[in-house]
């Protein structure tokens, strides 16, 4: 998205977020279990990278309470997994959750992959995992962060008032210089639930782009959106074939106009309106790179939840084996 389209100013920013709730608590749904794996220690090491911050806004007031911009700071502490040592010449692999907040699977499948699964594979591979990288907007159920930017269109340094995007950029620069290769390859786990019916129109409309509920597409199953320049065909296809134990794959011959080749999109990444991409900026630094799409309501609750979960983490072992 084209910040110079935007048609919104401070007053519809504030008005939006007058609508917003704290409907989950990051510090007992996630920092908890952060707190839980700094305990593991050994070769995984748990990371801060900074802390959110309200920028210019002196004061958030949300769901009938104020925060300070020192509270706002305290309330988003940030951080991040390595597991391994990335100079150590094995494969280095990056997993971020929570690019978007209310996809929540992405979180919980980013933090269930390192309480169960991440110390075994490190025999063979390297690790860097954000598990939620957008707490704000986790908390609130939404898309966006307090600033009302989408995390996931903000991942180009042109957009420095976007921290959730910014402060991984830099954290993963660095370690790209510190190995001195490119990560063998990237996921970013999000979700595509019903009610992004809702969610993507008004995105859209304040840059100008005119987009109703009916012009959401919501693909019934998962599909995964594999990088243009991706060197492994094979390792999407190792990651369908994983998927597919645990729930179904979108059938849908097209997906927002690219071919869907049995749960596998190649994005060419040339739509200007997904600009910033987390997956585009990955391709920078990574030899594959990869986003999911889960769809969450396949199943009715409970069943929905725990199997997009699973897919989130059946996607990470996929990619493993294809490695
Ligand atoms: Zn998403």
């Amino acid at each position: 998205m084209d910040p110079r389209k935007d048609t919104w100013k401070e007053a519809d920013k504030l008005e939006w977020l007058s609508r917003q709730k704290f409907q989950r608590s990051y510090a007992d749904q996630v920092l908890a279990r952060i707190e839980k794996l700094k305990a593991v220690g050994g070769k995984l090491k748990i990371q801060s990278y900074g802390n959110l911050s309200l920028q210019g806004r002196t004061e958030l007031v949300i769901d009938g309470a104020t925060l300070s911009a020192e509270e706002y700071k305290n309330r988003y502490p940030l951080y991040y997994a390595e597991v391994g040592d990335i100079t150590n010449g094995k494969p280095n692999i990056i997993v971020t959750g929570g690019t978007h907040g209310y996809e929540e699977s992405g979180v919980y499948g980013a933090l269930e992959f390192l309480e169960k699964h991440a110390i075994d594979y490190s025999e063979n591979f390297n690790f860097i995992v954000f598990p939620c990288l957008s707490p704000f907007a986790y908390e609130v159920n939404q898309r966006w962060t307090h600033d009302a930017w989408d995390p996931n269109r903000s991942f180009d340094r042109s957009k420095p008032y976007v921290p959730e995007a910014q402060l991984v950029m830099d954290v993963l620069d660095e370690a790209r210089k510190r190995a001195g290769k490119n990560f063998a390859a990237a996921v970013d786990l999000h979700e595509t639930p019903d009610r992004d019916k809702t969610m993507m129109p008004p995105q859209y409309q304040r840059y100008g782009i005119n987009l109703t509920a009916d012009d959401i597409l919501i693909p019934n199953g998962y599909y995964l959106i594999s990088g243009v320049t991706n060197e492994s065909p094979e390792m999407a296809l190792k990651i369908i074939e994983e998927v597919r134990k645990v729930t179904p794959i979108a059938p849908d011959p097209e997906i927002h106009g690219d071919k869907n080749d049995k749960g596998v999109v190649i994005s060419q990444g040339s739509d200007p309106t997904h600009q910033g991409l987390n997956q585009a900026y990955m391709r920078t630094i990574a030899d594959n790179s990869f986003t999911t799409e889960i769809y969450p309501e396949i199943h009715p609750e409970p069943r929905g939840s725990s199997e997009a979960i699973a897919a989130q983490v059946a996607t990470i072992h996929g990619m493993l084996l294809g490695c």
